[in-house]
Order: C-alpha cells, then structure tokens, then sequence
C-alpha cells in the first residue's frame, strides 16, 4: 500500500532560512533550491513528503482548512489567527523575537481612549482588554513606527528584535505581551490519519532543535 502524501507548509523569508536545515537534520530536503523558486509547492528526498512555501499569515489557515497537514508559523501569526483549529507540539526555538507595545520615549498621551497602530489587532483587541484599558486599533500592514510621529497613534503593538528599529524612530518598547518563536503547527485530522509519519517528522524535528 502507497502511504498517504504528507503536505508541510513553510514560512517563506527569513524563518525559510532557519527552518530548512532543521528539516535538514531531521532528514526531509526539498529537491531543488527552494530560496531560489518561484514555485509554491516542493517535492523532497522523501517520496511521500512535500513542501509549500507561503507567506506566514497563511499557514494557520491552509493548516486549520487539511490542505497542508503541518505547517511553521511564528507564534505571532499563529495568536492573530487564534490557535484553536490546530494543535502546536513542537516548538522549533527559531526567529525568536517579541511581541510588545511601543510608544514615543516622551509619551504625551492623556486621552482616556489610546490610538493604537498594529498589524496585529486581535492580539491588540485582546491585550488590552485584559489590561482594561479602552483603545481604538488602527490596521496598519507595514510603517508602523512612523504612526506616532505622524499622530495617527498613541502607541502600536509590533515585534522587536534587537529594538534598532523603535529606536530610530523615536520609540521605546514598552510592555511585554508575549515572547515569539517559530512554532509547528499540526492539522487535527491529520494527526489521527496520518499519525505514523507525523509522530516520526516531529520526533525527528525534535531531536534536530535540541541539537541546534
Ligand atoms: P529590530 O529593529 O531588530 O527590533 O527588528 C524589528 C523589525 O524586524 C520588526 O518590525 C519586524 O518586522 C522584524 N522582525 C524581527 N524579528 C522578527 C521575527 N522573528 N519574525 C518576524 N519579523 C521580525
């Protein structure tokens, strides 16, 4: 009997980077350059096993929906999407960064509702409902640093890094609202129908982060 396919989704960019020689040592290499490809979906040295390559805000959702069985998806993008549709088992400890609120270093904010500028407002909406704190979101998809000078914000939530960026744009973090890694994610069907090479992929993906 020919085992069934196993549909890996990937984060494409930076995380893509750090991911594929995890999947390296845990045995799945795509057959060609996939950094290089415009193609979407990849075959592997593993018959059975394939992988596409997607922007990260798609991954819970081609994982949710069964059209990849796995995915790897920052946990950022993963606490947007809400986690409930999927399982998280194994964390891969790659593109740690942090989820945080940021504002001017002077902040001159005294209204009773905060305007705040983030890609990620249902992470936001959340956040500062559990602070008590009464905010009206602004969606933005990219500048977000500009958005306090330029008084379309009081504050936005955005993930730092090293913080050069808050920095040169005249901004601080602020609070923590969660610490960020790249996570696999796992479709729930999947995992009882395809349990034999999902157990073995995760096992081997372990045994590859610890040894990262
Ligand atoms: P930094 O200036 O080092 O604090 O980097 C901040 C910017 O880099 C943010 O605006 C993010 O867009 C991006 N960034 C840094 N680390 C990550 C990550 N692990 N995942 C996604 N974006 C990141």
């Amino acid at each position: 009997m020919k085992s069934a396919n196993l549909v890996i989704a990937l984060t494409k960019g930076r995380i893509l980077e750090e991911t594929l020689p995890l999947f390296a040592a845990a045995d799945i290499v795509p057959i060609e350059d996939i950094t290089q490809s415009r193609k979407l979906l990849f075959d592997t040295n593993v018959e059975t096993v394939k992988l596409m390559v997607i922007r990260g805000s798609d991954v819970p959702t081609y994982v949710e929906f069964g059209s990849a069985d796995m995915g790897v998806a920052g946990k950022d993008l993963i606490l947007e999407h809400g986690g409930d549709g999927f399982y998280e088992p194994l964390d891969l400890q790659i593109a740690k960064c942090r989820l945080m609120t940021a504002g001017p270093v002077t902040d001159q904010s005294d209204s009773d509702v905060l305007k705040v500028a983030t890609k990620f407002t249902n992470i936001a909406k959340r956040y500062y409902a559990e602070q008590g704190r009464q905010v009206e979101l602004i969606k933005l998809n990219g500048a977000l640093e500009l958005a306090p000078s330029l008084g379309l914000a009081d504050a936005i939530v955005d993930i730092v890094d090293t913080g050069k960026t808050l920095k040169a744009n005249g901004l601080e973090p602020k609070h923590l609202i969660s610490y960020i890694s790249s996570r696999v994610i796992v479709n729930k069907a999947s995992m009882k129908i395809k349990n034999v090479i999902i157990r073995d992929t995760l096992s081997k993906l372990s045994t590859a982060v610890k040894a990262n």
